[in-house]
């Protein structure tokens, strides 16, 4: 990313025009006029995301020469309008960057932080039982304090080509003018009626007290104020002054503690990632404060020794194997795993190779484990847990959140992947009056009860199953993924990488392969696609199978030729996104379904 300054200027004397032009083709944007294509295929960079808009959005920046992070701001500001349910500015998220100049991989780490208030028993009744899911998600106690903008502040502070205010504003035009609600946002803001009606969400989303329905235009006039605000006066705008005291009164008002100051003090972290490899592949994804990249590669050296490839994909040893050896690493998240800020992660004994062929000799063909327990990888790294270690078991109506992924790539090798939440559908269904945007509920995502690793404490961040990865070849990225899902990513991520690595699946195939999710305490979820046969086998044998087909996860991804330097995308179609390629003039090698101006 060089010639950083000079792209700068030359960007600045033009956004000045940007600013007061509208982009008609923003304006009240219809479905319609969006390429909606699962799969792309690109020679200039590849953008997916989970709405074609967004997608519409971060191809335009590499249209006009942006890098892949200017895409993915802009990206990130436009789903916020679009897909308001599912990540923005009230939330946080895990931002991997692959910097092309330097060949290194990092994270911004925007992580949701408690305030200063939060104490490790906020989320018990006052007899000590825990407070139900759904209550603890709507209260003020849910909500973290945001980190999304101060990341994407930071991000373009970094890498980025283009200034702030030119990649905002199509998601100013977006909020202003308003676009045509899809299925997506419909079926969200219909499921989640009762949550949105307790807040000033309801003016946006249930206007007249109906809720807004397919089709219909979704002006966001509030929020397009905010980020107008934001545009002038980037991160300050937010962290300090009138939203910052909005945020803190309207989390108070919800019987939480945050004041203006939580905001004032917010702190992202850079990160690097953790790293393991797999055959020929070195996999490049995300540390402690979550549990996403540790078990991701836990998992995959479990059962690289199995050579899950010589079974059929739909078979019942491949999801014997996957569902066992994912009981195993979910045991261990749940004892071990928490903000590195504030506990000691023995991510080291982890994913040592002894450990590793320990946890896969309790894993047997012809049974099922019983009574899964966590390991003891303290044992491998030297060294002790300064926490309880017990493998926590999840109140019986928690529900896994469910946000976004979306991943760019530029011509220049520059990549993102990025995963984005507010946690639940619509976060903690409170919006911030007069400001537009949805408060995240993150904090449900700590233990509710105190001891553990991910205990509550003030400043501290919830664990996390986020999980946006690289996979590397000789040091450079050649497919990215990454999925929401709450603890299902991890799963996910997995399978998407293993249909590639071990069964030579194409990009889209890999994404399209359904799917299971298990961990030490819950049924197996299963996708539909799961053979009944093999199903049955598995209930036989005793594993504990969900009645009927759930989705897990959300899969966007690209993979990227080194050979022809072509770049394959794909939006997985479990949701309505998009992939888009770009193929500049001139470059004649693209095919397929990519897009060039
Ligand atoms: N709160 C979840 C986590 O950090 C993310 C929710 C989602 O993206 O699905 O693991």
């Amino acid at each position: 990313m060089r010639h950083k300054n000079l792209v700068k200027v030359i960007s600045l004397l033009t956004v000045f025009c940007l600013l007061f032009t509208m982009n008609p083709f923003y304006a009240s944007a219809k479905n319609d006029d969006f390429f909606a294509e699962s799969v792309a295929m690109g020679t200039d960079g590849m953008v997916s995301t989970s709405h074609p808009i967004a997608s519409q959005v971060g191809a335009d920046v590499l249209n006009k020469g942006g890098n892949a992070v200017d895409a993915a701001v802009a990206i990130q500001y436009a789903l916020n309008v679009v897909e308001p349910m599912m990540s923005g500015i009230g939330g946080g998220g895990f931002m991997m960057v692959y910097d092309a100049d330097t060949d290194e991989v990092s994270i911004v780490n925007s992580r949701e932080r408690a305030p200063a208030g939060a104490t490790p028993d906020m989320f018990l009744n006052e007899d000590g039982s825990i407070i139900p899911f759904q209550q603890r998600v709507r209260h003020g106690n849910a909500v973290g304090v945001p980190g999304t903008l101060q990341g994407l502040e930071e991000a373009l502070d970094r890498w980025g080509s283009r200034p702030r205010q030119q990649l905002i504003t199509p998601a100013i035009q977006l909020a202003q003018k308003g676009f045509e609600v899809d299925n997506q946002l419909a079926q969200a803001i219909q499921s989640n009626e009762e949550k949105l009606s307790l807040s000033a969400a309801a003016d946006v989303f249930l206007p007249g007290g109906e809720p807004v329905s397919e089709g219909d235009v979704l002006v966001q006039s509030d929020l397009a104020n905010t980020l107008k605000s934001i545009r002038s006066h980037g991160a300050d705008a937010f962290y300090h002054g009138e939203v910052a005291e909005a945020i803190a009164a309207t989390v108070q008002d919800f019987g939480g503690s945050m004041t203006p100051e939580d905001l004032a003090n917010y702190n992202l972290t850079i990160d690097e990632p953790v790293y393991g490899d797999y055959k020929d592949f070195t996999i490049a994804s995300m540390p402690p404060p979550s549990s996403g990249g540790t078990f991701l590669i836990q998992m995959l050296k479990i059962l690289e020794d199995f050579d899950l490839g010589q079974y059929d994909v739909r078979s019942f040893e491949k999801y014997h194997l996957l569902s066992e050896t994912m009981r195993l690493a979910y045991a261990d998240r749940s004892a071990y795993a928490g903000d590195p800020e504030f506990v000691d992660v023995p991510v080291d004994g982890l994913l040592h190779p002894d450990y590793i062929d320990e946890r896969r000799a309790l894993i047997s063909l012809d049974s099922v484990m019983t009574d899964i327990e966590p390991g003891d990888p303290w044992s491998y790294e030297g060294g002790a847990a300064d926490y309880e270690v017990e493998a926590t078991v999840h109140d019986a109506d928690s529900k896994p959140g469910e946000t976004t992924h979306f991943t760019v790539a530029d011509r220049e090798g520059n990549v993102v992947s990025y995963t984005s939440t507010i946690e639940q559908v619509f976060g903690s269904g409170i919006m911030v009056p007069g400001y537009g945007f949805m408060l995240n509920n993150e904090l449900t995502d700590f233990d509710a009860t105190p001891g553990g690793a991910n205990q509550v404490e003030p400043h501290k961040r919830p664990l996390s199953s986020m999980t946006p990865t690289m996979v590397l070849e000789d040091g450079k990225p050649v497919l990215t993924l990454g999925s929401p899902g709450g603890p299902r990513i991890i799963t996910a991520v997995l399978q998407v990488f293993l249909n590639i690595a071990e069964y030579d699946m194409d990009l889209e195939e890999a994404v399209k392969e359904p799917r299971i999710y298990n961990t030490h305490t819950t049924e197996t979820w299963w996708e539909e696609g799961v053979p009944a046969d093999v199903r049955a086998q598995m209930t036989d044998l005793g594993h504990r199978l969900q009645a009927n087909p759930n989705l897990v996860g959300n899969v966007q991804t690209i993979l990227i030729d080194e050979a022809t330097g072509e770049f394959v995308g794909v939006a997985d179609e479990r949701r309505e996104g998009a992939a888009i390629g770009i193929n500049r003039p001139g470059n004649s090698s693209g095919k397929g379904k990519g897009q060039g101006k």
